[in-house]
């Protein structure tokens, strides 16, 4: 009898088991996986306290002449 143990990942984002070895994706199962949570990261970040009001400010030209 012959087991042979190998190393498997739950994949966070669908939760399949898929192998850790040789997997460019780990600890996703896919590319597809990988990019879902990474998605999510990205939506969950865009929290932003802090909003501040434009400051309008007037563009002051100012014009000097010397020669005159
Ligand atoms: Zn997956």
């Amino acid at each position: 009898m012959k087991e042979k143990k190998e190393l498997t990942v739950k994949c966070p984002t669908c939760r399949v088991e898929t192998p850790w070895q040789g997997n460019a994706f780990r600890p996703f199962c896919s590319e597809r996986c990988k990019m879902i949570d990474l998605g999510n990261w990205a939506d969950g970040s865009y929290n932003v306290e802090s909003v501040e009001p434009p400051d309008f400010s007037d563009e002051g030209q100012d014009s000097s002449n010397s020669m005159g």
